[in-house]
């Protein structure tokens, strides 16, 4: 059977979608080739559960400083890295750069691929790199609280671990810092 319908990515919080939305009907459950999906009976509209990419981005400059973020509604005591959806029409490197220069104002020169990492609580798949910057002055980002540069060795003691991956995210790229 072929399904010619476009699949539609929604944030899912615990688990898939009930109801359509786009015209409220309660959805059934169908396979689109091996993965299970739902279908809107009424309007037919199709709904995948695919979890939403998400870059991570852990920025270092020329004197090897690591840039953290506080975020108030991630947390009040612990810094985390840069994070931020996909755009459409946008590569993942240029989501790493965009996001970087968005929430911290500095200028990604060059990015590498570490790890991703599954997040459940939000159904998220982190995409996490390392970018590498020149040491700027900060942007004034709505969504950043504080933004501070930390020595290496100093990390592990402010770095947010729960219920977040920022902590997996520095452990995965220790090897390659200086
Ligand atoms: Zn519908």
């Amino acid at each position: 059977m072929t399904l010619n319908f476009n699949i539609n990515y929604l944030i899912f919080e615990d688990m898939f979608f009930k109801y359509c939305g786009e015209c409220g009907h309660k959805l059934d459950d169908i396979k689109c080739g091996d993965d299970n999906c739902r279908i809107c009976p009424s309007c037919k509209k199709i709904y995948g559960n695919n979890p939403l990419p998400v870059v991570e981005a852990l920025v270092v400059n020329e004197y090897n400083e690591i840039l953290l973020l506080k975020q108030n509604y991630i947390s009040n005591t612990k810094w985390t890295v840069v994070t931020g959806y996909m755009q459409d029409r946008e590569t993942i490197e240029e989501a790493v750069a965009r996001e970087v220069k968005e929430e911290t104002g500095q200028i990604v020169t060059n990015c590498k691929y570490i790890s991703s990492y599954y997040f459940a609580p939000k159904h998220l798949i982190m995409i996490g790199f390392i970018a590498y910057v020149k040491k700027e002055q900060f942007a004034d980002s709505a969504e950043v609280d504080d933004l501070k540069w930390y020595k290496i060795e100093e990390i592990d003691n402010v770095i947010a671990r729960e219920n977040n991956c920022s902590g997996m995210h520095f452990d995965m790229c220790k090897k390659y810092l200086c």
